[in-house]
């Protein structure tokens, strides 16, 4: 372990939201710094790792992405055992999207652990014809505890930022 290295950490981060909302996207901007306009993943349920240093603590990440099952408004359980961290995907410029959220953020209480540190992201911000206002979901995120994001995995605006800032929001086991 190198010497700036305090502490190593092992996260497990899960992806959920409608089809077509960008969370591929969002974990391959993340771990590889790479976009695609017509990525379609064809292969099963995938995982993204990437090793994070932030303030001397290394955060081993492994991100948990639908293939497709997401259209079918359920996860297996197993999807969301013993995550840390949930972020709920939803695309600016779609209404339906959003309000999918609500059924992605049941499903997690429902399924994952108690003390989930969750997000909401609205993704596709570099798209002018957004019909999802930022106050409205602003509130919402903070009437159910979750935290609130606005990103672009196009052009990787605010991305690095929502994994570091959740990252710190998970605490240290006992
Ligand atoms: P998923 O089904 O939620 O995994 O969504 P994908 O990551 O496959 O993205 C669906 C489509 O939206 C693809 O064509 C992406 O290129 C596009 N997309 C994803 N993120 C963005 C973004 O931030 N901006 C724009 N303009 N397009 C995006
Ligand atoms: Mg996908």
């Amino acid at each position: 372990m190198s010497k700036s290295v305090k502490q190593v950490r092992h996260l497990k981060i899960v992806l959920l939201g409608d089809e077509g909302v960008g969370k591929t996207s969002i974990a391959l901007r993340y771990t590889s710094d790479f976009f695609q306009e017509n990525y379609k993943p064809t292969v099963g349920a995938a995982f993204h790792s990437k090793s994070s240093n932030y303030n001397g603590t290394v955060y081993n990440i492994k991100i948990w992405d639908t293939a497709g099952q997401e259209r079918f408004k359920s996860l297996s359980s197993m999807y969301y055992k013993d995550c840390d961290i949930a972020i709920l995907v939803y695309d600016i410029t779609s209404k339906s999207t959003f309000k999918s959220i609500g059924h992605w953020e049941r499903e997690l209480r429902k399924n994952g652990p108690q003390d989930v540190q969750i997000a909401i992201v609205g993704n596709k911000i570099d798209l002018p014809q957004r019909s999802v206002k930022t106050k409205r979901v602003q509130m919402l995120a903070e009437n159910k505890s979750c935290h609130f994001f606005e990103t672009s995995a196009k052009e990787g605006t605010g991305i690095k930022h929502l994994f570091k800032k959740m990252c710190k929001k998970v605490p240290n086991q006992t």
